[in-house]
């Protein structure tokens, strides 16, 4: 087996999370994930670090030691103003082998799945991809990432014993948001990088900034399946009465029926509302780990059987052709008398 860059021998005791940022904000999966590794140090007596690379992010330091990070390492370079897979992997390399953390966190975000790819091969050491789950072993330091395999049947731990760091993506919504507290401060040290402009082969030519729907927060999901046939209007007005939002199982997707960014599940978005109101969805593994977070569950299906019941605290045996207009009807009613 090949070593890894550093090994547990030399590996720093530390947590770092990788600070992904756009328009001066922290992303909440970073800080999702800031507030997963705080309580994983906490529980080993270790530090947790943030990694922060940019071009003049100095004021997001502020921001991370809000929730409540140790350290900072930041990275800072004008060419490292716009994303580049080139520049942020050589930052991040050379900043991951200089502090030798025993652990390294990212979003499985579009980018940061880039960057923790690259990162691995650099560093020769595992990447746990889209974790469902992160613990930590106290008695030997080891990361216990919970990964779905073999298309949704087995929920797999991976251990990695003697590959450092341990490197783990975890998509949003996973883990739930922290609230930042005021007056924690932490250390802030700088590292130097060294990059050139030939180093950087991509170049932004121009930003488009997308609507803006971001599912994973919804409070209420209304989402639709095979069995609402296209039909989803019904599950739109829904969702606007109970101000939530719409998501789908894959084959409506497929099927070009809505958006892929309103995709529920394993390889769409993975939702934790307070309601998720499934409509005409069976209830595959592959959906389920996109609600199993909701505080509660309702399901519409015509099959007594559908494996969706089984999660669903509230089962509703009918066409949701039939249940969902009667809904919408006495939501509308029960609304006019509030009003009235
Ligand atoms: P079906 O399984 O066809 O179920 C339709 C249901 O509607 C049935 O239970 C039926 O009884 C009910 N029904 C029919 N008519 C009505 C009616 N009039 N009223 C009420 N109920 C009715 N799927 C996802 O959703 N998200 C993912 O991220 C995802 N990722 C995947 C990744 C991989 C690697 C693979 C292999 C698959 C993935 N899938 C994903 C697909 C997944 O396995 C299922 O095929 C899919 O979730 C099924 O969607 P469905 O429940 O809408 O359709």
């Amino acid at each position: 087996m090949v070593a890894s860059a550093y090994t547990p021998q030399d590996e720093d005791k530390a947590i770092w999370v990788y600070l992904e940022h756009d328009a001066d904000q922290l992303e909440d999966v970073s800080k999702e994930l800031l507030g997963k590794g705080r309580q994983m140090a906490d529980e080993l007596g270790w530090k947790l670090a943030g990694l922060l690379i940019g071009h003049q992010v100095e004021p997001l330091v502020e921001q991370a030691f809000s929730y409540r990070v140790d350290q900072v390492w930041m990275v800072e370079h004008v060419l490292l103003k716009d994303f580049s897979i080139e520049g942020f992997t050589q930052a991040a390399y050379q900043a991951l082998l200089q502090a030798k953390p025993s652990v390294f966190l990212l979003g499985a975000t579009p980018n940061a799945r880039d960057l923790a790819g690259r990162l691995a091969v650099r560093l020769r050491t595992g990447l746990n991809a889209d974790c469902t789950d992160l613990r930590m072993v106290a008695e030997n330091g080891v990361l216990v990432s919970e990964v779905s395999g073999f298309g949704g049947g087995v929920l797999a731990l991976i251990q990695m014993a003697e590959h450092r760091p341990q490197m783990a993506t975890v998509r949003p919504g996973v883990f739930p948001l922290p609230e930042p507290v005021a007056g924690f401060v932490g250390e802030c040290i700088t590292v130097g990088v060294n990059l050139q402009p030939g180093d950087i082969h991509t170049q932004i030519l121009e930003r488009q900034v997308g609507e803006g729907m971001d599912l994973s927060r919804a409070e209420v999901l209304v989402a639709g399946g095979r069995g609402v046939e296209g039909d989803f209007a019904m599950l739109f007005e829904l969702a606007r009465l109970l101000k939530g939002e719409v998501g789908a199982t894959r084959p409506p997707v497929d099927e070009g029926h809505i958006e892929r960014e309103r995709q529920v599940g394993q390889t769409g978005v993975v939702c934790s509302p307070k309601i998720a109101i499934c409509c005409g969805i069976s209830g595959a593994f592959h959906f389920v780990v996109g609600i199993e977070k909701a505080d509660m569950v309702i399901a519409i299906n015509t099959d007594p059987q559908a494996p969706i019941f089984d999660y669903a605290d509230y089962c509703i045996v009918g066409d949701v052709h039939q249940v969902l207009p009667a809904l919408i009807a006495e939501l509308r009613r029960s609304m006019e008398v509030v009003h009235a």
